[in-house]
């Protein structure tokens, strides 16, 4: 069993598994009012999927949207970006920047048709042998399109975690264990995808980078430590 990081270092393992249960039902209902519309939510191909992971790699959303159905409509393979020669599919995504993402993707379609017959893996260990993909996106990938409880941990969704728990949070945030087990204690109530969606659009709309997030908008906000110490009047 999991033990979350308690906002009270007194709280017992039962109140921490209640309040986990309780934060888990206010994300969820939340984000049934305000998730936000994507067309790489609307599916769980894998190929359709796959790509906007590698689009939305340090690039808005919004970005990602002006383009996607477009190179969809070009590329409707992992087969269409294999035999596509690499200057003209670095072209065509030019407008995100990071032109090395090009060259992953391209690698990462040489991979999947001539290693996996053009197969795109089903489990996180195949997953994380494609060129490019680490840990983020293939728990991404197993969470979005095969509705596994992998959490999906990035800048935004342990900045939540952090100021909810009270945790200051570091570049390697995304990669501990202590995020990685407070994320479980989440999942493991269920919808894995509706609620790693809604904790992504939480921090994109709420929960801001900003110094002063919309704590007024919250629905976690009675269990958040940091929430609890700016009415206290400090905050570290
Ligand atoms: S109450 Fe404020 S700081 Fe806490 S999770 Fe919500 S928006 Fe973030």
């Amino acid at each position: 069993m999991i033990r979350i990081t308690a906002v009270s270092e007194t709280s017992s393992f039962s109140e921490d598994e209640e309040k986990a249960g309780k934060i888990h039902s206010a994300i969820l209902a939340w984000g049934s009012k305000n998730i936000r519309k994507f067309p790489w939510r609307n599916t769980d191909d894998p190929y359709r999927v796959i790509v906007a992971e590698i689009m939305l790699h340090r690039t808005k959303a919004e970005q990602v949207e002006r383009i996607y159905e477009d190179f969809l409509k070009k590329y409707r393979s992992m087969h269409d970006i294999y035999k596509t020669p690499l200057d003209e599919l670095m072209g065509d995504i030019s407008s995100l920047g990071l032109s090395w993402r090009g060259r992953l993707m391209h690698e990462m379609a040489r991979y999947i048709v001539e290693e996996c017959d053009s197969q795109i893996p089903s489990s996180k260990e195949g997953l994380l042998k494609l060129p490019g993909v680490g840990p983020y996106i293939a728990s991404a990938l197993m969470c979005f399109i095969y509705e596994k409880p992998e959490p999906v941990l990035d800048t935004n969704t342990v900045r939540v975690i952090g100021r909810l728990h009270g945790i200051r949070i570091s570049d390697s945030s995304r990669r501990s264990k202590k995020f990685e087990s407070i994320m479980r204690s989440y999942l493991k109530y269920g919808c894995p995808r509706d609620f790693s969606l809604s904790l992504i659009d939480l921090a994109a709309l709420v929960c801001t980078s900003s110094e002063s997030p919309h704590c007024e908008m919250c629905p976690v906000g009675e269990w958040c430590c940091r929430c609890r110490k700016m009415e206290g009047g400090g905050i570290t």
